[in-house]
């Protein structure tokens, strides 16, 4: 099963897509994740893509096309994958089309996560994760249950993303807007788009996402 996640920052596609892919044994392909293991071990890939990425903007197509597909081609996701992040513009969604027709792989849903952006400042302004596992916490909504300690490993250093500030978060959004959701017409035009409450809890989001992918 390959799946696409679409949504804004915030909307919680990388942690539904880490448990998706725990679930059913599908790769988590994260351009976002990618890029930033890049820029922490100071490749040329990561140079160019570090200060747009600081700024909230969006790295050029040509990078992450390149970059996303050599992933494909070097990955085993004979289970499939979810695409987390990518793509991101129409010229990347054409792309892929491309890549997919070309390779005999079939999307089998692109789903959509709704949520509204005042609460995504929110939500990404107070996010961090434990260095050690990568547990996510937030400053509201998800406290570790002792102060400091990562409840999962035991960890007691935490880092926080350097593109989660306001004046980030609302440059992402609005590139999100103006680039991203015209694909949104796009997947819903070849009938493969759904779409799941993205405000709602964690695992009310995950049991929508059950819901859809049957
Ligand atoms: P994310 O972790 O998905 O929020 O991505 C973090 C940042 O990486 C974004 O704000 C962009 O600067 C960059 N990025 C990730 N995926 C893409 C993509 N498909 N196209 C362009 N830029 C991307």
């Amino acid at each position: 099963m390959n799946l696409i996640l679409l949504g804004p920052p915030g909307a919680g596609k990388g942690t539904q897509a880490k448990w998706l892919e725990d679930h059913y044994g599908i790769l988590q392909l994260s351009t976002g994740d990618m890029l930033r293991s890049e820029v922490a071990s100071g490749s040329e890939l990561g140079e160019q893509a570090k200060e747009v990425m600081e700024m909230g903007g969006l790295v050029s197509d040509e990078l992450i096309l390149n970059m996303i597909f050599s992933r494909m081609k070097h990955s085993n996701y004979k289970s499939g994958c979810i695409l987390d992040g990518f793509p991101r513009t129409t010229p990347q969604a054409e792309a892929l089309d491309k890549m997919l027709v070309e390779n005999d792989i079939k999307i089998d849903h692109v789903i959509e996560m709704r949520v509204d952006d005042e609460a995504m400042v929110e939500r990404i302004t107070g996010r961090y994760t434990c260095s050690e596992c990568g547990m996510g916490y937030h400053d509201s909504f998800k406290k570790p249950k002792v102060e400091e300690v990562c409840d999962n490993c035991g960890g007691i250093e935490f880092v926080r993303r350097a593109d989660d500030n306001t004046e980030t978060v609302r440059s992402r959004l609005s590139n999100y807007h103006e680039q991203t959701e015209p694909i949104i017409s796009y997947y819903g035009d070849k009938g493969i788009l759904r779409s799941v409450d993205g405000m709602q809890a964690i695992d009310e989001v995950t049991k929508q996402l059950k819901r859809v992918i049957g």
